[in-house]
């Protein structure tokens, strides 16, 4: 593993470049000094060597100069010439003085001429190696100016080289082993720290770690596992502060009843809640980053959005979306600056409900104006009637002021119908909630539609009253029951009857009947005739006395007592109201 790792290869590149030259650098000097030193030694031995045999070569005769020249190399064990003052070799022990060359412009010569001990240093071509000369000045036969030169070839210097050059092999072979151990066990304790580290910030990227990691030294890694405990302490803290602040969002966003979208600069989806989602029918799952125009079909909504990015300014519009079932939405878009660009924000808010309820108003209070008109017109007809003669005509004035009282009644009717259903449709009226005996509110009613009953032959029957208790308005329950009861007598044959049961249901609810032998409800009415001021036959109603609020108040109070009213019904053969409320 820490063979193959970079910083390992990378020291020990370094390593070796540095010890090479190191090498490079000490054979340079070494050899140099070697040689130098060599070099001295040898011109000191043969500076020796020729200060013995000065005495002997003056008293030499020239004949047998060139025998003492080689007795005394063979002694000194050194090349020995001896030269002239012009420079021609008189003698010499390994050539033939003939064929050497004068030797005047030799440097160690020169010196010698002068008086001084000359030294030089010059490659034989002849030997093919570098040879070291000596020359001293020597009186030679009384005259002086002659030069004793001894030469020794240097031989030994390359083995003195060879043998530095092989300690500094031998040198650098230990020293890259050193190094080669220093740097795998560097190498391999810092890869060591430096995977240590990568694999905390990896665990903290990947599974948001949570953990610190200790220092384990004082140096620069040291410092950066600090920074990068200090680092995850932070990232911790601020991915805490985005998470709550995210869920608190996600909250807010989720729990709203409208609809939320944001799209990119490019129309994708970049978040969008349950909500919208619903309205839309889009499928559920992540819907990030899929382009809008692949889920949502709504030109008018697309067009909407596409606005707000070109032109960055917020729009606000009421849309019928077909994709929502054709509901009604008031659409609400700004644009969302983001850094890939400006993208926008939708809100949709629904309000096909509020709409329904603004035309429900409108028509209530249009169906309140025509039912107060007709008896109001029936009432200033026949007054003015009255007023412009008939007052004294004794055949009809009394039927007039009977109709005038009549019509009277009906707002009267009217305006305590519309009182109780406004009284229920707010709290601030409500009586107190409490424990009712059905039986007696069944009693009571009864009590108050008898006479209406007997007016109109209809024969009231009381089935099994069943003693049960239900929980609300008693006076608002009593209301209900007579209500019912008058309709099933209103819309009841001559001599019809009326059958009133109250009983426990399977499920423990509390069941109260009313069924007659009346003309019956056609089926296409039987929902709406709890709508205000629905009746199924007007005229009819209105001659019965009739409202048309009595089943919308019903249908109120039993909704109030958590309860429910249903209707069946046979045309011409009667109708079956039924009441039902959770005991308690
Ligand atoms: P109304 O004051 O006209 O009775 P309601 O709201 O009580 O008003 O009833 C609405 C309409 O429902 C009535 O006009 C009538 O046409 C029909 N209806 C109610 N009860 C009965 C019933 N028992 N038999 C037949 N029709 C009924």
């Amino acid at each position: 593993m820490t063979l193959r790792s970079p910083i390992f290869r990378k020291l020990l590149f370094s390593a070796f470049l540095l010890i090479a030259a190191t090498l490079l650098a000490l054979d340079f000097y070494l050899t140099r000094y070697t040689a130098a030193r060599q070099t001295e030694q040898v011109q000191r031995r043969l500076t020796s060597e020729g200060l013995v045999l000065l005495p002997e070569v003056s008293d030499v005769p020239p004949s047998q100069l060139e025998d003492w020249t080689r007795q005394a190399a063979a002694r000194a064990r050194a090349r020995i010439t001896v030269v002239d003052p012009s420079g021609v070799v008189l003698a010499d022990s390994e050539h033939d003085p003939e064929t050497v060359e004068n030797q005047a412009v030799r440097p160690e010569i020169r010196e010698a001429y002068q008086g001084r001990v000359g030294a030089s240093v010059r490659h034989s071509d002849t030997l093919d190696r570098d040879l070291c000369y000596v020359a001293l000045p020597v009186r030679y036969s009384t005259k002086s100016g002659f030069v004793l030169r001894l030469a020794l070839p240097l031989e030994e210097l390359d083995t003195a080289i060879a043998a530095v050059r092989w300690r500094i092999v031998r040198a650098s072979v230990l020293a890259f082993v050193a190094a080669l151990l220093l740097v795998y066990l560097f190498s391999a304790n810092f890869t060591r720290r430096v995977r240590r580290l990568q694999s905390f910030a990896e665990t903290f990227v990947h599974q948001r770690g949570t953990g610190t990691l200790l220092p384990d030294a004082d140096d620069e890694l040291g410092a950066l596992a600090r920074s990068l405990n200090q680092m995850t302490a932070e990232t911790q803290d601020l991915v805490e502060r985005l998470k709550l602040e995210s869920a608190r969002r996600e909250a807010i966003l989720s729990s709203m009843v409208e609809g939320v979208l944001a799209v990119d600069h490019a129309a994708r989806i970049t978040f969008c809640n349950e909500s919208f989602t619903r309205i839309l029918g889009l499928p559920a799952g992540n819907l990030e980053r899929r382009p809008l125009v692949e889920l949502v079909r709504d030109p008018e909504l697309l067009e909407m959005l596409h606005q707000v990015i070109s032109s960055g300014a917020a729009v606000k519009r009421r849309l019928e979306l077909p994709a929502a079932d054709g509901r009604s939405f008031e659409v609400q878009a700004a644009p969302l600056t983001a850094s890939s660009g400006r993208g926008a924000i939708a809100i949709l808010h629904d309000t096909t409900e509020l709409e329904r309820l603004e035309r429900v108003r409108k028509d209530f209070v249009a169906n309140v104006s025509h039912e107060l008109r007709t008896p109001l017109t029936a009432i200033r007809g026949y007054t003015e009637t009255l007023l412009n003669g008939a007052l004294e005509d004794p055949e009809n004035n009394r039927k007039f002021l009977g109709i005038i009282d009549a019509q009277a009644a009906r707002l009267n009717n009217i305006a305590s119908d519309l009182l109780v259903l406004s009284e229920l449709q707010s709290d601030k009226h409500a009586p107190e909630a409490e424990r009712i005996c059905v039986r007696e509110v069944i009693e009571a009613a009864l009590l108050t539609v008898e006479s209406e009953a007997g007016v109109r032959t209809v024969r009231l029957i009381c089935g099994p009253i069943a003693d049960v208790n239900v929980f609300g308005q008693r006076i608002r329950l009593e209301q209900a029951v007579v209500n019912l009861l008058t309709n099933a007598i209103k819309f009841n044959r001559r001599d019809g009857e009326v059958r009133l049961t109250v009983e426990r249901a399977e499920n423990g609810d509390v069941r109260i009947t009313i069924a007659d032998t009346g003309i019956g409800i056609p089926s296409q009415d039987r929902l709406r005739v709890f709508e205000r001021f629905y009746r199924v036959d007007k005229a009819r109603s209105r001659e019965v006395g009739g409202t048309g609020l009595g089943l919308a108040i019903v249908k109120h109070v039993v909704e109030r007592m958590k309860g429910t009213v249903n209707v069946q019904s046979e045309l011409g053969k009667g109708s079956v109201f039924t009441v039902s409320f959770p005991s308690c």
